[in-house]
């Protein structure tokens, strides 16, 4: 068997991360079988003409088109989440899963020492769910948070989802003019009147003490495959195939990758999944290694975890939240509903065990801990690096 090794590519965020790469139905909740009409795909006319005029392109390059090309890309303009779309995430299968987290932000908030500002930023939001969830337990909580001036970021390169966001958000925004777009692309205020704004990218958002947030979205991040042949890494590309029309193909660069030699630390076999069919059809996504990731950045950074959602769910009281909920529900159609949703959530056998929780904290957070007087919501197993 060939081994494999996959680097996530982390464009400015600056790190690399070694993944498991893969069509959507692996990776995420509910599956549905990538169309398989080559013919006629726009995204593939386009890469084959690129890859024909320049030469093989990486997979990480393949990733970027295929998911955010501004024409044809997964996600740039049509609505992929939820019931009627490709796959379903948690905030989007029941509001108890923003609620914890709008908890936990809260919990941090007051454990961090009370910052008299606190820009939450989420990276990849989707239709707003999440963020809707959590910005009404921010509500619920004013008589804590009013001495502290909130504003929300969210990160997001699709237009479409951009705009759902929206309107899920806000009563009103304005895009930003064209010439001011180097900081923000969108603005408003939140239905519970916090300031919001939209960016490309990740380093436009201000700085200062800050909650990141980013949920099924390290594994929609470009990443680089290598291949080991008789002691040489060698990075996988993807060429036209030249006996089959309107197809692509899996090949080997003819050297050994300038990223092999930068950033080999072990590595994973794996088959390749097939993610040539339809570009821009169906979603792509590499498993996030979190292990890879405390290794490279575990002197910069402390983190607890990973531990998994049911796991984090529990230690951040679903139990008790679905007692009040089923208690105060007002029928029993919205008793089995909550009771279903929950069942997806936590059930190891559905999202309970295959999704995971992580974070980062700067060192000085963690150390508060050890005296037991601070502790991190959520997370009962103390880890640093
Ligand atoms: N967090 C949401 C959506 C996950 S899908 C949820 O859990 O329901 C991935 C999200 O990341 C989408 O909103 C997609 O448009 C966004 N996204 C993907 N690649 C991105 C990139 N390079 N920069 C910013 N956003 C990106």
């Amino acid at each position: 068997m060939s081994t494999y090794v996959r680097f996530r590519h982390f464009g400015r965020i600056g790190t690399h991360m070694h993944s498991v790469f893969a069509a959507r139905n692996v990776g995420r909740y509910k599956s549905s079988k990538p169309e398989d009409s080559q013919e006629g795909n726009p995204l593939l006319k386009y890469l084959t003409m690129k890859i024909t005029a320049t030469g093989p392109i990486t997979v990480a390059e393949y990733m970027r088109e295929v998911l955010t090309n501004p024409l044809k890309g997964y996600y740039m303009h049509h609505d992929m989440l939820g019931e009627h779309g490709d796959f379903v995430t948690s905030p989007e299968i029941s509001q108890i899963f923003g609620e914890l987290i709008g908890i936990w932000c809260v919990s941090e908030w007051i454990s961090g020492g009370k910052s008299k500002s606190l820009n939450l930023v989420e990276l990849g939001p989707g239709r707003g769910s999440l963020m809707s969830d959590i910005l009404r337990v921010f509500s619920q909580f004013k008589h804590l948070l009013n001495t502290c001036d909130i504003s929300i970021h969210l990160v997001e390169v699709s237009p479409k989802l951009s705009e759902i966001q929206a309107l899920n958000l806000t009563e009103k925004s304005t895009d930003a003019k064209y010439e001011d777009r180097s900081s923000c692309y969108k603005m408003g205020i939140t239905k519970t009147g916090l300031p919001i704004n939209w960016y490309y990218n990740i380093q436009d958002v201000p700085s200062g003490y800050t909650f990141y947030i980013a949920h099924e979205f390290f594994d929609a991040l470009p990443i680089h495959i290598l291949q080991k042949i008789q002691d040489e890494w060698r990075e996988v590309l993807i060429d036209v195939d030249p006996e089959i029309q309107h197809k692509l193909r899996f090949v080997l660069g003819s050297s050994s990758s300038h990223i092999a030699k930068t950033f080999i630390k072990g590595f994973r076999s794996h088959q390749l999944h097939n993610v040539l069919l339809a570009p821009g059809t169906a979603d792509l996504t590499a498993d996030v290694d979190f292990n890879f990731l405390k290794r490279m950045i575990g002197n910069y950074v402390s983190f607890l975890g990973p531990i998994t959602q049911s796991e984090f769910l529990r230690n951040m009281g679903i139990d008790l939240r679905l007692k009040v909920l089923l208690e105060n529900a007002k029928d029993a159609t919205t008793q089995q509903h909550l009771i279903k949703s929950y069942d997806v959530l936590m059930n190891p056998n559905k999202m309970g065990k295959r999704f995971q929780f992580f974070s980062l904290f700067p060192h000085s957070r963690l150390e508060q801990t050890s005296n037991v007087k601070y502790p991190i919501a959520g997370f009962t197993e103390l880890e640093t690096s």
